[in-house]
């Protein structure tokens, strides 16, 4: 059973194709934030970023890379948010990997997330930074 982009590489499905290389496709997002919001995914089927292979990763990076200027021209934007969310818990609601090039204007009402400087008392970092150094000696 493909996922709802691969519908949409494979034609099966509308879709407004704005670019597409051998690794890659790009497209409208069906509910844009601000016009012009485009999503880039690989052609494989990969749910997110724990999945994802690094080659096929930087193949949509590249196409990020490419399209962020292209499309902030083309819709007048002020600046572009790059966007991905892995995991229910962080929203993701389609499980093929993607990137979300999303053009922003200012005053466009859109607020960043607000933070908690808690989180970064120093317990709180000393502890997760000891963490992700171990994994990473692993
Ligand atoms: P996520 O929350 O998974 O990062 O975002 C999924 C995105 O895919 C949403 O912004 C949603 O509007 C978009 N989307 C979902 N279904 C379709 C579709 O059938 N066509 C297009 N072009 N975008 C879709």
């Amino acid at each position: 059973m493909s996922t709802i982009f691969s519908k949409i590489i494979d034609g099966d499905i509308p879709g407004h194709i704005v670019y597409d290389d051998a690794e890659t496709v790009a497209f409208l997002d069906a509910k844009p934030i601000n016009p012009g919001h485009t999503l880039v995914v690989p052609r494989g089927e990969y749910e997110n970023i724990f999945e994802i292979p690094e080659d096929t990763f930087l193949a949509v990076m590249k196409t990020v890379h490419k399209l962020s200027p292209i499309i902030k021209e083309a819709v007048g934007a002020d600046g572009i948010n790059i966007g991905n969310n892995n995991g229910s818990a962080a929203g993701q609601e389609v499980f093929h990997y993607h990137v979300h090039i999303m053009p922003r204007f200012q005053g466009d009402g859109y607020d960043h997330w607000s933070g908690d400087e808690n989180y970064h008392d120093e317990e709180h970092a000393e502890n997760i930074s000891k963490k992700i150094k171990t994994l990473l000696s692993d």
